[in-house]
This record gives C-alpha cells, structure tokens and sequence, in this order.
C-alpha cells in the first residue's frame, strides 16, 4: 500500500531539531516575562469572517491563502492565518481590553496556502505580542526594544536590521491611496500582473512588488510621507526619539506598509539577509482601530509576530545554537540476570528523586550485556551503570564511564546515590 505522507508545506519538527525550537521559545518567554506580557493561548480555528473583517478581504492572506471549510453544521471556519485577530476577539470577549491596559502574548501554528519555499511553509509558528489601550509611541518604543533584547540574547544583533515606517491615519491613507493610483494609472500596462490587479483593490500592496519594471515606476511615485497627518507625524517622531535614545539604529523606509489592513501610524519590520529571499523574521504594527472594527469599544493596539522557522533557520545558519543543547544522557542503566531489571527501576527511581534535572535512560528491551553496551554508547550517557546479579544481591552498583578511560568501579547503591550529584 502507498505511503501516507504529511501535506506539503506542512513540517514535523525532528528530535534533533525541538531543542532549537525551545531554546528559542523559552529565551522568548523568559524575555515576556520581564517585560510583564503575559500569556494567552487561543483556539487554532475561528469564524472565517473573523478574519476577514479584520486582515482585509482583499489582502493576499484573505484572497489567496486561507484554509477555510464548512463545519458540520455548515459554519464557514478557518484555520488561523495569524494570531492578532483571534487574540482581539479573545481578548473582547472576556472583557480584557477596555478601559484598562493590557500586554498579552501568544505562540503557535499559523496556516496560508503559500507557495513553499524556504522559510515559506503552509503551516509555520510564530509568537507574537500584542499591547491594548496604550495610545502613546513609548509602547511602541518598548516592543522594539524588547526585540532588539532578543535578538541580543539570541546572539543576533548584526544579522538583523530594523526598518520602520508610519502609515499615518485611515484618512491619510485614503487621500494617499487616491494620489498614488493617479500615479500608477498612467502606466497601468507596464506594471507586473499583481501590481495591475492590486490598483483597484489594494494600492498600497504595490509599494511592495518586487517586480524590478514596477519599482523603477515607483521611484517616481507620490510620497505617503508628504500625506502623513500631524498626529501621526508627531506620533512618529516620539517613536523615533525614544529609539535614538535608547540606542537603536534603524532605516526608515518610506516604501514599508505590511500585507494587513488593520495597520496605522507605526509599522515595523526586522530584517535578515542571512535567509535569501524570505527575509523578514519579525513583523508589526499599531492597529487603533481594530478593536471597534470587530465589533467592541475603541481600544488602540499594537504588536508584532516573529516566524519561528525562520528565527531557527538563522540559528542554525549562523551556528548560533549553544552547545549545551546537545541533548546528552547522565545515566543509562544496563540490567541483565535474576532481579535485575526490576533492581534497575528502584536505582533508576532514587536518581531521578535527586534532582529534576538528571538524565537516567533505562535499557528496557533485555540483550546481553554487550548489546546494552551498543546502545548506552549510542545514548551520548556519561556513565554506564551496570546490574548484574552479583549488584542486585549485594545491593551496588557497577559504574563505567563511556566519555573517558577512568576505570569502573563498584559501590554500595546508597554510597553511589550520595556521590551521583556531582557526576551530573
Ligand atoms: P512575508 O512578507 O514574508 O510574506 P508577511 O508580511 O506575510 O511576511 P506577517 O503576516 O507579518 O508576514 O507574519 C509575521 C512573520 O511571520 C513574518 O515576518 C515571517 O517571519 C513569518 N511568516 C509569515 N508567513 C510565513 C510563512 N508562510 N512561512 C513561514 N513564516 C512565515
Ligand atoms: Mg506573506
């Protein structure tokens, strides 16, 4: 019979890979945790018109890339394509975001029907943050810098680069988008396929294309910086001085707008090159009117998301994986003769009553001695500790180093259990 194999795009996380993914997700959660963001998690599926109402029925993600189907019961659901719009709509319902503030964080699977590439996938992971009822740029100062954090602790910081931008208010947006369309208009024909569909519906994606005739049109396009309104222009300016304060240096790129349309005034960007095409590890914004657009009373937001694969993908580029991930074994337990295996279970329970930490890894299976042997060398343990049946009788236990050439030896269990601490 054929093999059933997993959907394209859609990847299994190896044993050789997971420490990486949490190495990564315990760096980040730590990080929450100094910064007082707190934990969500919230369903991988939603109503379709969740999302949307919120990303933009004619975004890329909403046109092209959603899984959606009908539920039993005929409900059109879809598989999360992004964590902000469930977390609003999570955050409303339990009555977390008015009139107060509130810093929340989230990780998990994302869904887009893409194309798969490198750093690409239909089903990919991001951790994201998102902060209500805070008006001001210092919130959006700190999430930036909290980033640039990560990226420190990760060993990061020269590979990545920050862009930012403001998309200024809807009003601003709107007067913009008209200027620009005029623009654009004149040379409708000589612009990439995408470009031409997005002049009626999405005008400010082009800004994006990465068609090499469209950009040389742009260069001679309207600015949105000469539309930008004043509050959105002062709003940018605190951005930009709390940054310069705290040290950051950053590219302000006129041409940064982001695939959603929930954004205003702040959008940000971090940048790779070290990942060829699919560059961006992290990704966010203000969304002020998001809130009241799903339906509650008008609270501002902001966040960001960073896509885990390819966060990984730079750590292992860069070897930047620190080597005490190298998952080892402190103990593994070969047992062979009358009372032995069960006598290996009461050594093996007195280990792991030690310490939390301490890696015992049982033989279980029988063999001979010599089989064990094979398999503890292939267990990466420390030490070997042999139970034969002289050790269960006497009550020792026989102790052989496999990583270096000290000589065995033999010690009463309750002497080995006193001395095993400091062999961890
Ligand atoms: P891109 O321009 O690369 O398509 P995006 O603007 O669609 O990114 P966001 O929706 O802002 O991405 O998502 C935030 C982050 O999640 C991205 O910066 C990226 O790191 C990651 N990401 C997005 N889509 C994918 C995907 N299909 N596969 C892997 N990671 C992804
Ligand atoms: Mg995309």
């Amino acid at each position: 019979m054929a093999r059933i194999q997993a959907i394209r795009g859609m990847n299994d996380v190896l044993p050789e890979q997971t420490p990486i993914w949490r190495y990564l997700e315990d760096t980040a959660r730590c990080l929450f945790e100094q910064y007082g963001i707190e934990e969500i998690r919230m369903p991988i599926v939603e109503q379709t018109d969740l999302f949307k109402r919120s990303i933009g029925e004619v975004t890329d993600i909403v046109e092209k890339e959603m899984y959606t189907f009908e539920d039993r019961n005929g409900d059109s659901l879809t598989l999360r394509p992004e964590g902000t719009a469930g977390c609003v709509r999570a955050g409303e319902e339990h009555g977390l975001l008015f009139n107060q503030t509130r810093r929340l964080w989230y990780s998990g699977p994302m869904f887009r029907h893409e194309r798969p590439q490198k750093g690409r996938y239909r089903q990919f992971h991001q951790i994201g943050v998102e902060c209500f009822g805070f008006n001001g740029p210092d919130i959006d100062a700190e999430l930036i810098i909290m980033t640039a954090r990560l990226w420190k602790k990760l060993g990061l910081s020269d590979h990545v680069q920050l862009h930012i931008n403001s998309i200024g208010s809807a009003e601003a947006r709107a007067e913009y988008r008209r200027a620009l369309v005029n623009y654009l208009g004149q040379y409708e024909d000589q612009l990439d396929e995408d470009s031409r569909r997005r002049l009626s519906t999405n005008p400010l994606r082009i800004l994006d294309s990465k068609d090499a005739k469209t950009q040389e049109i742009l260069q001679g396009a309207p600015l949105f910086n000469d539309f930008l309104d004043a509050e959105s222009a002062q709003h940018f300016a605190g951005l930009r001085a709390f940054l310069d304060k705290a040290g950051l240096s950053y590219t302000v790129n006129p041409k940064l707008v982001r695939g959603l349309d929930y954004y205003g005034k702040t959008v940000f960007e971090w940048i790779t090159d070290s990942l060829g095409a699919q560059g961006t590890v992290c990704a966010g914004g203000r969304y002020d009117g998001l809130v009241a657009q799903l339906g509650g009373k008008g609270t501002p937001g902001v966040g960001f998301a960073m896509g885990v694969e390819r966060l990984v993908l730079m750590l292992e580029t860069l070897n930047l994986t620190p080597a005490s991930l190298q998952d080892r074994a402190d103990f593994f337990i070969a047992a062979l003769g009358e009372g032995a295996e069960a006598y290996a279970f009461e050594v093996a329970e007195q280990l792991r009553d030690l310490q939390q930490n301490v890696r015992v890894v049982m033989n279980c299976g029988g063999g001979s001695f010599k089989a064990q042997m094979k398999k503890a060398d292939k267990s990466s343990a420390a030490f070997a500790l042999l139970l034969g049946e002289s050790e269960v009788s006497q009550r020792e236990v026989t102790i052989k180093p496999l990583r270096t050439d000290q000589a065995q030896k033999t010690l009463a269990l309750e002497e080995f259990i006193q001395r095993a601490p400091q062999m961890i």
